[in-house]
């Protein structure tokens, strides 16, 4: 067996050996079937002439008003940092610490991590390592295994660098499981393994102006020196728990979504899940295949629009095996579907580039105003939540789950979903809704949760309660060159970056679709593309300017956090609830997501052109 760390003869690069094996073949399942049932994958039609009035906006800002505050998460911290732990390997791989130095440190195996690897080393730059918290590679789809996991954006535009590894999905919405694998794919593909630190969690980078370099910090007590610092540590990936009054006392098993554990046998158990967010809706219709008794607790119902889930078809396959840079193509064109609803609906026409457009443009006789745009925005997401609202009273046979299961706000303003299979779950004898709005369970004690005096006994509690949005986990572990981290600055300041890939003076470091990071698409992934290419570019410059250090301006720094805020206000009424787009209410504008759509690309190219932004400083030896 090849040791931890070994140096690689030609460069005199350290590389390494510290993938963990998979902890157990019981770690195994699939996303979306595919269902026939034609009544269960079509929306009811449109109610006729329907518009946003006076009155619905009253229902809607009542059905958000009953709800502000209720949200209350807690970190996994004390007793519940045992939900953290990785589940799905082996133990570390046993290694020495390290105390040496790299070009470029990379925080995260996720798909930001992968993609960047396999352009920097084209790009010509090797001297990259990477620190990876789990056991493997694939970030989201390392820690997220719950049965029924799969992508929502679908899987021929959402899986990276399928060209290049000449993979092509099984299906439109992949499972988790399969994105994994294909993870496994591009990193055996590109190398990436032999630069990869798993189990080792970056737990302090601070920057040394002295030497211009970073110094990362690991729990496995590397002290390792790099020159630049890329987070690629993801926005969904710290778990967060909902604050209940008792639950370090429930006697039964009990884990987060995020770490499913597989050796509990759900099969004929009593089984509560908290939440009915995005991951519950994918893991509900699979636990009550095999449990004795479900019981859902949702405090806010989840939209869930059709699935229409579908394999991939022998003609896409002959077609894209003879069509080089196929998905590129495919994942451009999707990049330019501005609505959320139709970007999930993904129109394979449009998307496989047969017809010029993913809908048709209704002709004005005069341009709209900015009001008169957003009446006909709301009016038309309306419309649509009439549709999910109809599609529950037309599936859902019980008339009071029925009504709890009804979303009364803007369509996109919490995370939409989609299933053809979770609706009907309702029906069945042995599951069961427990509608706990609008604030929530408000006690867990030994046997189980209690609500409202009815105690529900149970032998395992699931946790669903979600991620912390727009957090890498890692802002408050990183020193720059005021000595303050980057959450003291962002708290003092506001949050302010460049691009949302720099943030004054934190020179040489880039964050990965974080806070304030555009790129204009609901897909991830091609944000990451965007990131990654700007990254490419910042190096390439540097290299040619003989430029050690880069750090940003202040005066663009201020203007491009103000059109964050600017743009987050002018479209904030079509997120008009409480949802973590919004920190439960609580977000100042413009710190969290970017709204601007393709605004950045005009603020990315005017940088690249005048380079006016920024700070080159030194030289790089
Ligand atoms: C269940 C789920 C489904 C999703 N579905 C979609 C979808 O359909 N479409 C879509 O566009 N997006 C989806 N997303 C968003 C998804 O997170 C992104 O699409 C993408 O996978 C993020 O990749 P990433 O590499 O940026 O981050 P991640 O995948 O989160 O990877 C970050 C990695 O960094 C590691 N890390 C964090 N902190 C540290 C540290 N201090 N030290 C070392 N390592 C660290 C983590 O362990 C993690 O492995 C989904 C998210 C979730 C949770």
């Amino acid at each position: 067996m090849n040791a931890a760390v070994r140096i690689d003869p030609e460069t005199g690069l350290r590389l390494f050996n510290t993938r963990a094996a998979k902890a157990s073949e019981k770690i195994a399942g699939k996303g979306y079937s595919v269902v026939t049932d034609q009544k269960l994958t079509e929306l009811p039609k449109p109610p006729a002439g329907a518009t946003f009035n006076a009155e619905e906006q009253a229902k809607y800002r009542a059905f958000k008003e009953v709800r502000r505050g209720a949200a209350d998460y807690m970190a996994m911290e004390g007793d519940f940092r045992k939900y953290l732990d990785d589940v799905y390997s082996e133990p570390p791989i046993p290694r020495e610490a390290l105390d040496d130095e790299c070009e470029i440190l990379v925080v995260g195996a996720g798909f930001g991590g992968l993609l960047l690897w396999q352009k920097l080393n084209e790009a010509g730059f090797t001297d990259v390592r990477f620190c990876e918290k789990g056991g493997d590679v694939g970030g989201t789809w390392y820690w997220n295994r719950y049965p029924g996991i799969a992508c929502d954006v679908e899987s021929y535009s959402y899986l990276p660098l399928l060209d290049e590894t000449g993979y092509i999905p099984s299906m439109k919405f992949a499972s988790g499981f399969e994105i994994l694998e294909h993870c496994q794919r591009m990193a055996q593909k590109f190398g990436f393994y032999d630069h990869c630190l798993f189990h080792t969690t970056v737990e302090a980078t601070t920057w040394d102006e002295a030497s211009g370099r970073w110094i990362v910090e690991t729990d496995r007590g590397d002290k390792m020196r790099a020159r630049f610092v890329i987070l690629a540590n993801g926005i969904l990936t710290t778990p967060k728990l909902a604050r209940i009054a008792g639950m370090e006392k429930f006697k039964g098993e009990s884990f987060h979504t995020s770490r499913w554990n597989y050796d509990i046998d759900l099969s004929g158990k009593r089984v509560g899940i908290i939440g009915t967010g995005a991951t519950a809706v994918q893991a509900i219709p699979e636990l009550a295949k095999v449990v004795g008794e479900l019981y859902v607790f949702q405090r806010t119902p989840s939209s869930i629009e059709v699935r229409a889930q579908r394999e991939t078809t022998t003609e896409e396959r002959e077609i894209w095996s003879k069509e080089p840079g196929w998905a590129a193509a495919r994942r451009g064109r999707f990049a330019r579907i501005s609505e959320v609803r139709a970007a999930v609906l993904a129109n394979d026409d449009y998307l496989s580039g047969k017809s010029p457009d993913f809908k048709e443009r209704k002709i004005y006789d005069r341009k709209l105003t900015p009001e008169e745009f957003m009446q006909k925005q709301l009016d038309s997401s309306f419309r649509l939540m009439e549709q999910v609202r109809a599609r529950v009273d037309a599936i859902v046979k019980n008339p009071k789950t029925a009504a709890a299961l009804k979303p009364y706000y803007p369509y996109g303003c919490k995370r939409p979903t989609f299933h053809d299979e979770y609706l009907p779950t309702f029906n069945l004898p042995h599951v069961h809704l427990v509608d706990v709005a609008p604030r929530g369970v408000s006690e867990i004690n030994e046997r189980g949760v209690v609500h409202e005096g009815v105690e529900y006994p149970l032998d395992v509690l699931i946790y669903a309660t979600g991620f912390q949005w727009m957090g890498t986990s890692s802002f408050n572990l990183i020193r720059g060159r005021s000595g303050r981290t980057l959450t003291e600055k962002w708290e003092t300041e506001g949050t302010r970056t460049f691009l949302g890939l720099h943030t004054r003076g934190f020179p040489n470091l880039f964050i990965v679709t974080g806070p304030q990071g555009g790129g204009g698409s609901f897909n991830f992934t091609d944000v990451i593309y965007a990131h990654a290419d700007y990254l490419i570019w910042m190096m390439q410059t540097m290299r040619e300017r003989g430029a050690a250090v880069v750090d940003v301006r202040k005066e663009p720094e201020d203007k491009y956090a103000e059109h964050c805020r600017d743009a987050d206000i002018a479209t904030a009424p079509l997120r008009d609830c409480i949802s973590y787009y919004n920190g439960e209410g609580k977000a100042t504008p413009g710190s969290l997501a970017y709204y601007g759509g393709r605004a950045w690309d005009r603020f990315r190219m005017e940088a690249q052109s005048s380079l006016e932004p920024y700070v080159f400083e030194g030289d790089p030896n």
